[in-house]
């Protein structure tokens, strides 16, 4: 329809901006949000349109919108990190983009013009540049989502949509020192199935994993491992990130199927392995094999991948009542020299040699906003 979408700037008022946590402070997640916040809006007549990029503040949705009843709600998760000599890098923006379109189409929802999106994250990055930590393992997290708007609690596809994106910065979720965590094999509830949402990024495949979230959480685990939902044997995710396992010489993920997000570090890790000789694959891994090979030794590692930690150890697995440790609950070298690469090229201290990073530093505003 349209072909440019000019985004307005709004500043905050200096007076009114936010101070940042003081140096030191743990940022943890979520915690802290940066002033300016960016949102558009679609309707079948105007297209996408009334992108401001504004003081970070309300929404102002009515009760009766069509989100709030019947959940067409998408979102994303990115980061921009600082390097040195003034680098400021999105990790892997485009991938990002594509999979926004991807679960808008799946949720029957209008998809982003994609460099809009691209220029949107770049917009709010710069603006609030002053937001993006420096600190080992910090980053500015970068969270867009679009909802539908609809005015009516008519039960049929919306037509009317709201894009946002907010910036918060966020710590370190993987450090050297860190234990490996507990995780509960879910043999209950599933989180996604054939047909399903699985592969979209959408808050549907979030409410339903809460229940066996805090179950888990009850007993001491932090996260749950789910399986299939056609036969409870084949391992999909941990909580909401990718799951790795190394067997022997072999690192096997499963194979996306459908029911399995692709994230965006899952396919990072996947590379760099393949990059550096590997054997990877990407199968069916049931929960059988994963017993056997903690019993045996065969298996060595287990770790989960995802944009907020990269990388996140797995120490241990409980299944059907019985606790299983992985290589005595130790963290295994893999995940760290995972860890170490992916965050190095984030930062423009290790060859982006697939073009992972997008920098901003150099783009002007003005561009950006203009499109
Ligand atoms: C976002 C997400 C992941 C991780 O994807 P990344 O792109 O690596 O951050 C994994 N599983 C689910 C369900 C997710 O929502």
């Amino acid at each position: 329809m349209q072909s440019k979408i000019s985004i307005e700037f709004v500043p905050q008022r200096p007076e009114k901006c936010r101070s940042l946590p003081p140096k030191g402070t743990p940022l943890g997640f979520g915690r802290y949000f940066s002033d300016h916040m960016l949102r558009a809006a679609f309707s079948e007549s105007q297209g996408w349109h009334s992108a401001v990029l504004e003081a970070s503040g309300s929404l102002g949705l009515v009760p009766q919108s069509h989100c709030l009843h019947y959940g067409q709600s998408i979102f994303e998760g990115l980061k921009a990190y600082r390097g040195n000599d003034g680098h400021i890098g999105i990790f892997r923006l485009d991938q990002s983009a594509r999979r926004f379109s991807n679960s808008a189409r799946r949720l029957a929802m209008e998809p982003l013009p994609e460099d809009f999106y691209k220029r949107a994250m770049a917009a709010l990055t710069l603006a609030d540049r002053r937001w993006i930590p420096d600190g080992e393992g910090e980053a500015l997290y970068l969270r867009p989502l679009m909802v539908s708007t609809d005015p009516c609690v008519c039960v049929r596809p919306a037509d009317e949509f709201l894009f946002c994106a907010v910036a918060s910065p966020s710590g370190a979720l993987f450090s050297e020192s860190l234990e490996p965590v507990a995780i509960l094999v879910e043999d209950e509830d599933v989180r996604a199935v054939r047909g399903g949402l699985g592969e979209a990024k959408t808050s549907a495949n979030y409410a339903h994993s809460f229940r066996a979230h805090r179950r888990a959480e009850q007993l001491g685990y932090a996260q749950v491992l789910w399986l299939d939902a056609a036969e409870h044997r084949f391992a999909e995710e941990v909580g909401t990130m990718n799951i790795f396992f190394l067997f022997g010489d072999e690192l096997a993920t499963p194979d996306l199927d459908g029911t399995i997000l692709p994230g965006i570090t899952r396919d990072s890790v996947l590379t760099l392995a393949r990059d550096w000789g590997m054997k990877v694959s990407e199968r069916r891994i049931s929960i059988d094999e994963i017993i056997d090979g903690a019993l045996s030794g065969r298996l060595t590692e287990v770790f989960g991948t995802g944009t907020a930690a990269i990388v996140s150890p797995v120490g241990k697995l409980a299944y059907k009542g019985r606790d299983y440790a992985i290589s005595g609950g130790r963290r295994g070298s893999l995940t760290l020299e995972l860890y170490k690469r992916i965050s190095a090229i984030q930062r423009g201290e290790a060859e982006d040699k697939f073009g992972w990073v997008t920098r901003i530093d150099q783009l002007s505003m003005e561009e950006l906003l203009r499109g």
